[in-house]
């Protein structure tokens, strides 16, 4: 079986990135980018903090172009989902990992892993339809886009209250709805938002549907104490619920937190010599494109590097 330098599993800005340095360093990479590829900017609409589009980007322009531009340098894709992988922990010279696709299986000297995360949803049919129409999970990406208008977040932790704060930049008007009547986030930062003008919140309430036909127009509310239901009219929804990394698939081979993030050290190396890691799979402090996108430059230099050591001893 023929074996590949680097397999990189996702095709966000980290893999790509990865893929594009990876590239450029000859190692003739593979990417099993997934049925589902491009990541989360897939499901956003205009990008316009990814320093150099002085216009701003459709995500998944970007993403197209990205691909592209790891294509041109000889990366080799695969539109299909892993299904296992089998990571090498010693005591096999060389060290070759194993990932299979179904019945497909690749051997690896080394893999860079950017699968990701997923911003959690409440689970509402309209939610997903309007996703990118008023529905979104991020503030920081997508904020400036309602400016002067009212807009609800959904949520109790810190992303909530952080995004609701943020969003009073552009907002008339925040509403913070929480299933409880407590608050999950931080003291200082519940401080901050119920001392901020702007932010207004609904307790005890859950979203039971987003109204709209093209675009979001309002919210369909239920108390969960007294079953009461009510209407509000906003136009923008931020889903501040959690995200989970997608890492399922990498239980039990691989250094986790207990929330399930890869755990990284010295630059995106994993605790599995020759296993590294990129992107929000190993981030859930920043979780940007362009953050993303560098720990992906990382992840592919200490790839190269580990790969140049391994070649020095003979393997
Ligand atoms: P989180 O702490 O898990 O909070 C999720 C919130 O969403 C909770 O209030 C939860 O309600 C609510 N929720 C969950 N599922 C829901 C559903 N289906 N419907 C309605 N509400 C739902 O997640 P997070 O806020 O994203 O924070 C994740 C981690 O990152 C935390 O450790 C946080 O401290 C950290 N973080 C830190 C900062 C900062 O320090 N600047 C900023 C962002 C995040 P309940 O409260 O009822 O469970």
């Amino acid at each position: 079986m023929a074996v590949e330098n680097v397999i990189i599993i996702g095709s966000g800005p980290a893999g790509l990135t990865a893929a594009i340095y990876t590239a450029r360093a000859d190692l003739n990479p593979f990417m099993i980018e997934g049925y589902q590829a491009g990541g989360q900017l897939m499901l956003t609409s205009d990008v316009e903090n990814f320093p150099g589009y002085p216009e701003g980007v459709l995500g998944p322009d970007m993403m197209a172009d990205l691909r592209k531009q790891a294509e041109r340098f000889g990366t080799r894709y695969l539109t299909k989902d892993v299904t296992k992988v089998d990571f090498c922990r010693g005591g096999v010279t060389p060290p070759l990992h194993v990932v299979y696709v179904g019945d497909e299986k690749f051997q690896a000297k080394a893999v860079i892993l950017s699968t990701g995360a997923s911003a959690r949803l409440i689970g509402l049919p309209n939610e997903k339809r309007l996703m990118g129409k008023g529905v979104t999970t991020c503030a920081t990406c997508d904020g400036a886009f309602f400016r002067n208008m009212e807009v609800a977040v959904v949520g109790g932790g810190d992303s909530a209250i952080e995004e609701a704060t943020f969003l009073t930049r552009f907002c008339t008007k925040v509403t913070v709805i929480h299933r409880r009547d407590t608050l999950r986030a931080s003291k200082i930062m519940q401080d901050r938002a119920h001392a901020n003008p702007k932010i207004a919140f609904i307790w005890d309430t859950v979203v039971e549907d987003v109204m709209g036909e093209k675009e979001v127009e309002g919210l369909k509310l239920k108390n969960v104490k007294n079953g009461e239901t009510s209407t509000l009219k906003v136009a923008g929804l931020f889903v501040a619920i959690g995200h989970d990394p997608n890492t399922k698939l990498f239980k039990g081979q691989i250094d986790m937190d207990e929330n399930g993030y890869i755990k990284t050290r010295d630059g995106m190396k994993t605790n599995v010599p020759g296993v590294f890691a990129c992107g929000d799979v190993q981030d859930h402090v920043y979780r940007q494109a362009i953050t993303a996108a560098g720990s992906g430059c990382e992840a592919a230099m200490d790839c190269e590097r580990y790969l140049e050591a391994e070649a020095h001893k003979g393997h």
